[in-house]
């Protein structure tokens, strides 16, 4: 048992310890920051968040690392280690919160605050989807440099377009656009290996089910499996074609975008109750009305289009962090 002054008491003593720490022999509070959560390491690593990032207990976290602690680009800048040759681009060797190492280098570049933003938007369309990756690879070409399109753009939104089935990702649409970008920029994919993807999956997903061989009646029947089930090709190759392309991974994990400072947002509607909602890569939350947000004109003038605010998910499994393939 403790009173509530005794416990504030405790805590302000704390404190006075480590600014005396500080301020009497110099340490900077980042060390004794590190001590501290070094101290209880063996206790996070039962606890998960991806609300809040656990290593400064303020701000919103945005990359994940592979012990499943989600941690800040604050605490990256601060506890992260600055590369030589790039001072915006960051090595995490391991987690900051548990300290458990990372199976891959995790690097993560941050977009300087004085730097333009490129803006890329991929128009969906079903398998018309990909027109605009041949855009890319014109574009590409034309440049003529080894360096991946993708190191151009800083902000990237994958839309979608193109109505499939009800019961298709249980009401969720994501097709071409938002395929595109999670390819090119979450999984790092090049143009060219897109493109191939992108003609394996329609195989895949454009499979018809089984039909009669029976002139007239198989067309009636085909009818009405697609006016019952609303769509012609089974959710299943769908799934599956989505499952084989992104594995487990999931949005907020580390990945490409990360290490080339890319925040990628993936739309999806819903077609029940007719809203519009994005996935990001960067953990962005809440709704926003249609006359706000004016960062995003691109996204404003296709939601104003539709007149409806539109919602930031975040994904509701047990830490916030969805697989690609399920969005
Ligand atoms: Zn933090
Ligand atoms: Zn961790």
């Amino acid at each position: 048992m403790i009173l509530r002054s005794g416990f504030i008491s405790l805590v302000q003593k704390r404190l006075c310890e480590f600014f005396d720490e500080s301020i009497g022999s110099g340490t900077p509070s980042l060390d004794i920051h590190r001590r501290n959560l070094k101290r209880l390491e063996g206790r996070w690593r039962n606890i998960q968040s991806s609300t809040t990032c656990l290593c400064c207990l303020r701000r919103r976290p945005q990359y994940g690392l592979t012990c499943g602690h989600i941690v800040c680009e604050n605490c990256v800048k601060i506890f992260g280690e600055c590369s030589v040759n790039d001072p915006w681009i960051y090595k995490v060797r391991s987690c900051f919160v548990c300290g458990v190492e990372t199976h891959e280098e995790v690097v993560i570049k941050i977009h300087p605050p004085t730097a333009g933003v490129g803006v890329l938007c991929i128009d969906g369309g079903g398998t018309r989807g990909v027109l605009p990756l041949k855009f890319l690879q014109r574009i590409q070409d034309r440049i003529g440099l080894r360096i991946p399109p993708q190191k151009f753009f800083k902000v990237v939104f994958g839309t979608s377009s193109g109505r499939f089935s009800r019961h298709v990702l249980k009401g969720l649409l994501m097709w071409a656009g938002s395929w595109s970008s999670a390819g090119l920029f979450i999984e790092g994919w090049s143009v060219n290996k897109s493109l191939e993807k992108a003609e394996d999956m329609a195989k895949v997903a454009f499979r018809r089910q089984k039909r009669l061989r029976i002139p007239i009646i198989s067309g009636i029947v085909e009818f009405c499996i697609s006016y019952i089930c609303d769509g012609l090709y089974p959710a299943a190759h769908i799934e599956a074609a989505l499952k084989e392309a992104f594995k487990n991974r999931r949005i907020l994990d580390y990945s490409y975008a990360t290490s080339i400072g890319t925040r990628v947002g993936l739309l999806v509607a819903t077609i029940r109750d007719p809203l519009i909602c994005v996935f990001t890569n960067y953990n962005g939350v809440g709704t926003r009305d249609p006359g706000q947000g004016e960062h995003f004109q691109i996204l404003l003038r296709l939601v104003n289009l539709m007149n409806k605010a539109y919602h930031v998910v975040q994904p509701s499994d047990e830490y916030g962090n969805v697989s690609l393939w399920e969005m």
